[in-house]
């Protein structure tokens, strides 16, 4: 069944009466700039075809009352019971209203009803998606007038202040301001966003998400050390982040670095951030080629000098490349995840059955696989 009939149906199961509306709010995935965002630099993701849908009303007393269809579940609450730290899928979405009325922002009760095929937990933000959906409907519900990144900052502000995860304002803003067709760059200083043509589809490509199934435990430790390395070498370059450092006559600027590794980590971020604009200008001049070459040596980057890629991911990479790939990388956080290739559309078959046989005969279960298409942020349906 489509989300938005599921919705539609279970917003009936909860009231007995239709909703005012249908919103949608997708997924993203990050093209290209891994571990740049604490470091005030650049990031390009795209909204995946993959969204949350939700079935609103508004209610004339304080109570909020959602049922997940996913899970299966019912959540009942009151405004007035709203408090940060709550456990719980709810917490993503009653954290919604919570930073709505910090914010002052005259938010009522509301009934919804919520579905999503974002996969959860597997790095393509399943949280934004929810967060998200929910700010789009109550800004129109409730008449707010809430710019575009405002509502992507309050959706980022649930997800920190109410969630309690310390996350980067990436996915709620690509969530929010991805158009069908672009990637959405983002500079993580200022806030200043552009729409980059990515199309891949009308030039004989197409971007295959190969989801690993790694997760690493250790991941969140291992990025507080690589946030500290970071701050570290901002401190001993001067500079108020790495940002700020060119990525031109690097070997010389580092080579003041008290540490190997600082150098490996800051090259890494220095390096990265020229990716992503040099990423943007090939994909304005539809060079999918340079793209590419990008994407595989971003790889590289986390690889040897961030340090954050592990066998699964690698394996991923050079299979795909091998099996005639444009370009391949990581994307996230690191440690296991997904993988984003790049490839002739004729290509796919090949490499996805290359990555298939090359993780069963190292004994992995078949990864998932899907094509990403980049698509619109969110919006009503109806
Ligand atoms: P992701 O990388 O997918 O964003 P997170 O851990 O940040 O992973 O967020 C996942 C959490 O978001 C889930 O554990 C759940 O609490 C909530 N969530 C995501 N999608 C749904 C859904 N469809 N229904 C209910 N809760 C959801
Ligand atoms: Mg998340």
């Amino acid at each position: 069944m489509n989300l938005d009939l599921a919705v539609l149906d279970a917003f009936r199961g909860l009231t007995g009466g239709d909703p005012e509306g249908i919103w949608r709010a997708p997924g993203r995935i990050n093209l290209i700039g891994e571990h740049t965002d604490y470091n005030d630099g650049f990031v390009l993701p795209f909204a995946l075809p993959q969204a949350a849908y939700l079935a609103a009303s508004r209610r004339d007393d304080n109570r909020i009352r959602i049922v997940s269809v996913d899970l299966g579940e019912r959540f009942e609450t009151d405004l007035a019971d709203l408090a940060p730290n709550h456990d719980g899928w709810h917490a993503y979405l009653a954290g919604v209203f919570w930073a709505l009325r910090e914010a002052g922002h005259d938010v009522g009760g509301a009934d919804l009803a919520l579905a999503s095929d974002v996969p959860i937990g597997a790095g393509l933000s399943s949280s934004a998606a929810i967060e998200c959906v929910l700010v789009e409907a109550l800004n129109d519900l409730y008449d707010l007038g809430i710019d575009p990144m405002a509502r992507a900052v309050l959706a980022r502000r649930t997800e920190n202040g109410y969630v309690g995860a310390p996350t980067g304002l990436m996915d709620q803003a690509a969530s929010m301001l991805c158009t069908a067709g672009h990637a959405l760059f983002l500079d993580c200083r200022s806030l200043s966003v552009d729409q980059v043509p990515l199309d891949p589809g009308a030039h004989g490509r197409a971007i295959l998400v190969v989801d690993t199934g790694t997760r690493h435990s250790h991941a969140g430790g291992e990025y507080a050390t690589r946030r500290a390395d970071c701050e570290q070498a901002a401190r001993e370059l001067g500079v108020p982040a790495l940002r700020d450092v060119a990525a031109d006559g690097l070997d010389e600027r580092l080579a003041g670095l008290s540490d190997e590794r600082l150098v490996r980590r800051a090259r890494h971020v220095i390096t990265e951030n020229d990716r992503v604009l040099q990423a943007c200008a090939a994909l304005r001049r539809d060079d999918f080629a340079a793209l590419g070459e990008l994407m595989t040596a971003s790889h590289a980057s986390m690889r040897g000098d961030y340090e954050i890629t592990e066998e699964s991911v690698d394996l991923t990479v050079q299979t795909a490349l091998d099996a005639g790939a444009t370009g391949a990388r990581m994307t996230g956080g690191g440690f296991g995840g997904c993988v984003l290739v790049l490839a002739p559309v004729e290509s796919l078959g090949a490499i996805t059955a290359a990555v298939t046989t090359a993780f069963v005969d190292s004994g992995r279960s078949a990864p998932a696989t899907f094509v990403a298409r980049p698509s619109a942020g969110a919006g009503r349906l109806n």
